[in-house]
C-alpha cells in the first residue's frame, strides 16, 4: 500500500494505491474525495497502447522519413546524441530546443532546465506552462512581487463568505475542489453556464474577449458605490491613483454596452463581495488566455486590493492552477526566462548562484516563449532539432495545423512518452519514460504545497525515467556523469540548493518532512509559509502595486466570413491534450469525440441538427466535431473542448495572437464559422 497523489490536475488529491488500485485518501485539498478521472488513473498503470522500448524513425540519403522501427536504448541515445552534436557543431547551441511540461515532477523540470542550459548550452527551453499559467503569473508578479498562484491554503475558502471566480470552471476540471465553495456566495464570470456557473449567486456572462472590461467596470461599482478600503490602500498599496483613471472611465452602461452584462448584475456581484466579511477572487484560463491576459488578471486583482482582499486573513487573491505541477513546473527552470528557485535569468546575482551550484562559469540567456519557440522550428534562424519532454504540442499548441507543419521541418524531432501520442508519432526518435506511480518525485500543488508522490509500482521493463533519459543523453554529450543523478531525492537535494535565497525557495523543505506528513507550503526556510503576503508584499518596499490597465477587445473580432466567436476549454472526463484520459476506456466511454457547442438557433441558420456534423473554420484550420445544440449558449459564440486528436483538435482553430507581457496565446477566442459536412 503506498500512498500518492493524482497524475492529473493541480489540486493533486490524496490517494492510496493498492495492488494497482486506486482509492481516494483524505487530504485538506479533496477531503477524500476523486474526480472520475482519478478514480480510473489506474488503467494508465495498464495501458496496451504503452511504450516498452524506444522507437526510431530512419530516413532515406534524400532525407524521406520511413517508418517508426524498435531500436535498443544505447541505438536511440547514441543517434539523439550524435545528431545533436552535429547540429550544435554546424549551426551553434541554439540550433537545438527543448519543450517541456507542467505536469513533470518538481526534479525532472529542474533537470530538464539544466540540461538544456548546461549539457546543451541553448537558451532555446520553454514549456507548456507557457500555454497555462504564464498570464496569471506575470500579473501576480506585478502585483504582489511575487508568484504564489494560491497565496494561501484552499481549505481558507471554506470559511469565505463570497468568492468571484472569474474564468475557471472547476465543477468539471477538478470537481472536489467545488466543496470548498460551498459556504460562499458564488460569483461566476464566464460566457457559457458551465456547471460551475449554475451553482453561483450571480453569473456574469460577458461577451468573449471583454472580461478586462468587466473587471474594470466592477473596480468602477466598488469605488462608487462606496465600497473601497481606504484604509487597506493607503497602507498597503500603491498606484491606485492610476489605475482609477482608467477605471473612471469604465462606468456600469459603458460596460453594459462592450460586455451585455447588466449593470444590476455589476453591483449585485460587487455587492456580495464588499459586503462579506471574508472574500475571495479567483482567476482560471477563462479569464488569462488571452491576448490580453495578463492585464485581464492585473484588472482582477485591481477589484481585490480596492477591497481590501489580498494579504488580508480570511480573504485574498488566487489563481487556479491547472496542471498537475503547473506551479512546480513555473519554479525550477524550465521557463525560457527563468532559473531554477523562480529566479530571472537576467538577474545577474541569479545567475551567479545558479552558475555556482551547478559548477559552470557562464549559462545562455533568456529564450522564446513556447509558442515562438515552435514558430521558429525549422525556420532559418530558429532550431533545427526539439526535446519534447511531458508535452503534445500537436494537440495542445494553438494553431496546431502549423505547428505540426514547423515539428515536420525538423532535423530531428526527439520525444520522450509514455505513449505514441500524436506528437511522438512524427518524431524521429521516441523514448518511452516511466510515469506517475512508477517513480518517486516532488509535485507543488495549487496552493504552493509541495507534496511527495513515492512509486507505487514497479514500470515495466524497457521504460526509463526522465531522469535516466537526461544522464543518457548528458554523458554522451561529454557532460561527468555525477552532474546529472538519476535518484529523484538527490536532485530534490540539488533543487534545495539551487533554490535557496530565491522567490520559490524550497531549502527547508525534505523527502524526510515530506514522506513525515509535513504541510509544507513554499518559502520554507525552514519553516513553511501558508500563507504569504500578510504582514508585507514581496516588492522591495512591501506595497502590492495596482496596474494602470485598460481594455483591449480581441485580436480577431468576427466579420462577414467568420461571424462566430469560437471558445475551448476542458471536460469532465478529459485531462489536457488527452493524450493520458484518451488510454482510459471508462473516460472515453464518456466523452468519445470532439463536439461544439451551439445556440440552437445558431446551428439552425448554418443547417445543422444536433448530432450531426460540422466543420467549424477559422483562418487556420478547419476542425470536425459533432453538434451538441444547447439552449443556454450565446447565439455568437461555440465550445470545443480542446483534448481530442486528428480532424477534432479545437487547435487546429486558435489563433496564437500573444499577449506582449506574459507571451500567452490567445487560446479563449478567434473568429470562426461553421459549415455542414
Ligand atoms: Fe483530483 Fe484533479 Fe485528479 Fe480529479 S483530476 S482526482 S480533481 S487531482
Amino acid at each position: 500500500m503506498t500512498d500518492t497523489h493524482c497524475p492529473y490536475c493541480a489540486l493533486q488529491c490524496a490517494m492510496t494505491i493498492v495492488d494497482g488500485e486506486v482509492s481516494p485518501r483524505e487530504f485538506p485539498t479533496n477531503r477524500g474525495g476523486l474526480c472520475q478521472k482519478g478514480w480510473t488513473s489506474a488503467a494508465l498503470l495498464t495501458s496496451p497502447a504503452r511504450l516498452t522500448t524506444p522507437l526510431v524513425r530512419d530516413r532515406s540519403p534524400d532525407g524521406a522519413r520511413g517508418e517508426l522501427r524498435p531500436a535498443s536504448w544505447d541505438e536511440a541515445l547514441d543517434l539523439v546524441a550524435g545528431r545533436l552534436v552535429a547540429l550544435r557543431r554546424d549551426h551553434g547551441p541554439d540550433s537545438v530546443g527543448v519543450f517541456g511540461g507542467g505536469g513533470l515532477t518538481n526534479e525532472k523540470s529542474y533537470l530538464l532546465g539544466k540540461f538544456a542550459r548546461v549539457a546543451l548550452g541553448t537558451s532555446q527551453i520553454d514549456y507548456n506552462g507557457r500555454f497555462c499559467m504564464s498570464s496569471a503569473a506575470a500579473a501576480g508578479t506585478r502585483a504582489f512581487g511575487l508568484d504564489r498562484g494560491m497565496p494561501f491554503p484552499v481549505t481558507d475558502l471554506d470559511d469565505s463568505g463570497a468568492v468571484l471566480l472569474a474564468g475557471g470552471n472547476p465543477a468539471e476540471t477538478m470537481p472536489p475542489f467545488v466543496q470548498h465553495l460551498r459556504g460562499a456566495a458564488l460569483v461566476v464570470v464566464d460566457p457559457r453556464r458551465t456547471a460551475t456557473a449554475e451553482l453561483a449567486a450571480v453569473h456574469l456572462a460577458p461577451a468573449p474577449g471583454t472580461d478586462l472590461a468587466l473587471a474594470l467596470g466592477l473596480l468602477h461599482v466598488a469605488v462608487a458605490d462606496g465600497h473601497l478600503d481606504k484604509t487597506y490602500v493607503a497602507e498597503r498599496t500603491t498606484g491606485f491613483d492610476d489605475a482609477w483613471r482608467i477605471a473612471a472611465t469604465w462606468w456600469p452602461e459603458r460596460v453594459e454596452r462592450v460586455t451585455g452584462v447588466p449593470v444590476a448584475d455589476q453591483r449585485a456581484a460587487v455587492r456580495l463581495l464588499a459586503e462579506a466579511d471574508r472574500a475571495h477572487v479567483l482567476t482560471g484560463r477563462g479569464t488569462e488566455q488571452h491576448a490580453s491576459g495578463a492585464d485581464a488578471v492585473s484588472a482582477w486583482i485591481n477589484l481585490a486590493l480596492a477591497l481590501g482582499l489580498p494579504g488580508t486573513p480570511g480573504s485574498g487573491y488566487g489563481c487556479l492552477t491547472g496542471q498537475g505541477n503547473g506551479q512546480g513546473g513555473r519554479e525550477h527552470g524550465q521557463k525560457a526566462d527563468q532559473l531554477p528557485g523562480y529566479r530571472k535569468i537576467t538577474d545577474p546575482v541569479a545567475r551567479e548562484h545558479v552558475q555556482r551550484v551547478w559548477g559552470v562559469d557562464e549559462l545562455p540567456g533568456p529564450g522564446r516563449s513556447a509558442y515562438e519557440l515552435l514558430d521558429a522550428l525549422g525556420q532559418p534562424d530558429g532550431p533545427k532539432a526539439l526535446l519534447v519532454f511531458g508535452s503534445n504540442v500537436v494537440v495542445s499548441a494553438p494553431r496546431a495545423g502549423h505547428v505540426a507543419d514547423r515539428l515536420a521541418a525538423l532535423d530531428l524531432l526527439v520525444v520522450a512518452d509514455l505513449v505514441l501520442s500524436e506528437t511522438a508519432a512524427r518524431a524521429d526518435v521516441v523514448l518511452p519514460v516511466t510515469q506517475w506511480a512508477e517513480e518517486s518525485g516532488t509535485m507543488t500543488n495549487l496552493e504552493g504545497r509541495v507534496l511527495l508522490r513515492q512509486r507505487a509500482v514497479r514500470a515495466p521493463d524497457g521504460v526509463r525515467s526522465d531522469l535516466e533519459v537526461l544522464r543518457g543523453l548528458a554523458e554522451r554529450l561529454g557532460q561527468p556523469g555525477e552532474r546529472f543523478p538519476v535518484e529523484p531525492e538527490v536532485v530534490f537535494e540539488e533543487l534545495r540548493r539551487a533554490s535557496a535565497g530565491g522567490p520559490a525557495d524550497y531549502s527547508g523543505v525534505s523527502y524526510a518532512r515530506l514522506a513525515a506528513g509535513e504541510a509544507l507550503h513554499w518559502p520554507v526556510v525552514p519553516d513553511s509559509t501558508p500563507r504569504v503576503f500578510l504582514d508585507r508584499f514581496a516588492h522591495p518596499d512591501g506595497l502590492a502595486r495596482f496596474a494602470a490597465v485598460d481594455h483591449r477587445g480581441p485580436a480577431e473580432p468576427p466579420d462577414a466570413d467568420y461571424p462566430l466567436q469560437a471558445t475551448t476549454g476542458r471536460v469532465l472526463q478529459h485531462y489536457q491534450s488527452g493524450a493520458q484520459t484518451r488510454l482510459v476506456a471508462e473516460l472515453v466511454a464518456a466523452e468519445p469525440e470532439a463536439y461544439v457547442e451551439v445556440h440552437p438557433d445558431t446551428a439552425g441558420r448554418a443547417g445543422l441538427a444536433h448530432g450531426g456534423m460540422a466543420a467549424v473554420v477559422s483562418r487556420r484550420g478547419r476542425t470536425l466535431a459533432r453538434v451538441r445544440c444547447v439552449a443556454s449558449m450565446r447565439v455568437d459564440l461555440v465550445f470545443l473542448p480542446f483534448h481530442f486528436p486528428g480532424d477534432g483538435r479545437a487547435n487546429l482553430l486558435t489563433n496564437p495572437a500573444l499577449d506582449p507581457v506574459s507571451r500567452m496565446p490567445e487560446f479563449k477566442v478567434c473568429a470562426v464559422r461553421l459549415e455542414r459536412v
